[in-house]
């Protein structure tokens, strides 16, 4: 290699995540703008904070619309209409549910079930009003919470892309906590490691991609166990719980990482056949399912390449 091809890798905490950018040329300067763009970013969207523009529509649930920045407002429309697919397990009203589980923070407990069904009734998506004259939202019911945290990242990841691309440079990654978006085709394309469910630093299988984002959710990145039973922190909108199926994670390839966001909870969702069926009406997205029983299922394989580094598991391609 010569140093040319030289990669630097620069890292940050933001949004409680580890935060890892590779350029292809020194230049901290430009590192530190990325950062400084990221945490612009999570300041307007947080949720972990009491204050950014997203608990400022929080704060005033049951009581009056508010109105945010462009980007924030298109964000939650783009929340809205991921959560109104049929049978949709994306649900960006789900905030009353998250900050009572806790789940990935101090305090994590089962709530009683009267009081999961009584928060469910304050996560109806249909009850978020839009005005798009006025950039507003509206919670029509008090005790509503907006959460972005199955989208937010996707939605920067792509920011984090169109502005290395508008400062001139022809290759990088961003990697936020498991979002990896990339921009360029460096010689052998990018490679993104999958990583194996409750095993921190091995893989199983590599992907390489070239200008594609790579997104993974997983049941093993935050969780507690409580009487020998796991919860992560994915729920279920229609229960109220922690989805429960045959997966341990779901990791979506597509141009843009708000697709792959969206999409990683959506498949969730749905589990490997519906998922992979889905999918079949979107050459632009498509999965890698690995199920709690070591099978890794690839609904299509056009837009990367998947190598198996784990031999304790099954590769299934549905490509066609
Ligand atoms: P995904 O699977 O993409 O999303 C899961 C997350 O989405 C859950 O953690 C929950 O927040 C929400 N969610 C759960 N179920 C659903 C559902 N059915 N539909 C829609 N959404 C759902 N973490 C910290 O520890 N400290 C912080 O200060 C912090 N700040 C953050 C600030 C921002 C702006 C963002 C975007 C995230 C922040 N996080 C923070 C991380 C956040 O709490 C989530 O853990 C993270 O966004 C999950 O991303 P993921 O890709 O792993 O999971
Ligand atoms: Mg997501």
């Amino acid at each position: 290699m010569s140093d040319d091809d030289r990669v630097y890798s620069y890292s940050a905490v933001l949004m409680g995540s580890p935060i890892l950018l590779k350029l292809f040329s020194h230049d901290e300067a430009l590192a530190s703008r990325v950062f400084r763009l990221i945490k612009q970013y999570e300041d307007l969207l947080t949720v972990n904070r009491a204050d950014s523009q997203v608990m400022d529509i929080n704060h005033a649930a049951g009581s009056h619309p508010v109105s945010v920045s462009r980007p924030v407002y298109e964000l939650i429309r783009c929340a809205k209409a991921a959560s109104a697919f049929p049978g949709s397990a994306f649900n960006l009203a789900i905030g009353p549910l998250v900050k009572r589980w806790k789940i990935g923070f101090k305090g994590d407990t089962v709530p009683p079930a009267d009081e999961i069904a009584r928060l469910l009734a304050i996560t109806r998506p249909e009850d978020v009003l839009l005005d798009d004259d006025r950039c507003s939202v509206f919670l029509t019911r008090p005790g509503m919470e907006i959460d972005l945290g199955a989208i937010a990242k996707g939605y920067i990841a792509d920011r984090v892309r169109d502005y290395l691309r508008k400062e001139g440079a022809e290759l990088g990654l961003i990697n936020l906590g498991g979002n990896v978006q990339t921009l360029g085709s460096p010689q052998g394309g990018w490679s993104v490691g999958l990583k194996k469910p409750f095993a921190p630093d091995a893989l199983i299988g590599a992907l390489e991609v070239e200008n594609m984002s790579v997104v993974t959710s997983g049941t093993y990145e935050r969780f507690f166990e409580h009487n020998g039973k796991r919860y992560h922190h994915i729920l279920d909108p229609r229960t109220g719980y922690p989805l429960d199926n045959e997966l341990d994670s779901v990791t979506i390839i597509s141009k843009n990482s708000i697709d792959g966001d969206i999409w990683t909870t959506l498949a969730y969702g749905m589990g490997v056949e519906k998922g992979c069926a889905a999918l079949r009406a979107r050459p632009d997205i498509e999965a890698i399912f690995v199920t709690k029983t070591k099978e890794v299922v690839l609904s299509s394989a056009h837009l990367f390449r998947f190598t198996l580094l784990d031999d304790d598991y099954r590769v299934t391609d549905n490509t066609a």
